[in-house]
């Protein structure tokens, strides 16, 4: 059966793989992955390794499998050391860029307004955000799922008008999921995606509720991952620790959907 809105299969690579890791990652991989028309795959190497994947996937021309960067800053220029621009990642191919990742809030000190300036660049840019949110485990406890994300999607979105948000796909991402090894729960999953969804329908309008993309992440591996994409409004996963085996990432992007 045909899905209404075209999964998506993301890979976080983190702060993993080198120039020469990379070129061996796709080649097995695109030795194993067969090319489907129903699904995208999107990869996230480090930032020194984009161009690498790029002609990776170029030499295999594969138009189901796209790049993704980990993060950028929204000035396109200037005396920001340390940092990478839209024109610059554009340069590189680019289509895709995960924002506010929890390791990035949590461990960089990123806040809910830098993610807003990001956000904003990235759509102005033509490009595509993923945007995660997700709570942490003492807020879950708390009751304060809802309440957490409904924070972190006002405030990335803040100001953007609807036309703007064409791309954006967001990933519902327990901070006290990402690389634990616990999964949240279907019932969890559901809940929150149908919370996120509707959230999109009160704050902007249904037809974009409707198309927008949902993924989840946290400790998605082989074994759950088709199980986790069965779930309703589950439009694909964000993928971290088990994306980094070519062969594991193969049967996770195969899996039946
Ligand atoms: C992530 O980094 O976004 C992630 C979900 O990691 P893991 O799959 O390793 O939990």
């Amino acid at each position: 059966m045909l899905r209404k809105r075209q999964p998506i299969f993301a890979a976080n690579w983190k702060m993993y793989k080198t120039i020469q890791e990379t070129r061996a990652f796709f080649a097995s991989f695109f030795g194993a992955l067969s090319e489907y028309a129903d699904r995208k795959t999107v990869i996230a190497p480090p930032f020194t390794a984009l161009a690498a994947a790029r002609e990776e996937i170029g030499a295999f021309k594969r138009q189901d499998v796209s790049i993704a960067a980990q993060n950028v800053f929204f000035e396109e220029q200037g005396a920001y050391t340390g940092e990478v621009s839209l024109p610059m990642l554009q340069e590189l191919g680019v289509e895709f860029v995960i924002l506010g990742h929890s390791e990035r809030r949590h461990i960089f000190g990123e806040t809910d307004m830098g993610v807003a300036f990001k956000v904003r660049a990235v759509c102005e840019a033509g490009l595509c955000p993923i945007l995660c949110v997700g709570e942490r485990l003492s807020e879950r406890e708390a009751e304060r799922t809802n309440m957490v994300i409904g924070i972190q999607l006002a405030a990335a979105l803040a100001a953007l008008p609807e036309n703007a948000l064409h791309g954006l796909i967001i990933a519902y991402e327990p901070v006290w999921a990402i690389g634990t090894g616990k999964v949240a729960s279907a019932e969890q999953i559901a809940q929150v995606h149908a919370f996120i969804r509707s959230w999109f329908a009160v704050h902007f309008n249904s037809a974009l509720a409707e198309n927008i993309r949902i993924l989840y992440g946290g400790s998605v591996k082989l074994n759950n991952a088709a199980q986790i994409m069965g779930i309703a409004d589950v439009d694909g996963l964000l993928v971290g620790g088990a994306s980094l085996d070519a062969g594991e990432f193969v049967k996770i992007v195969s899996c039946e959907i």
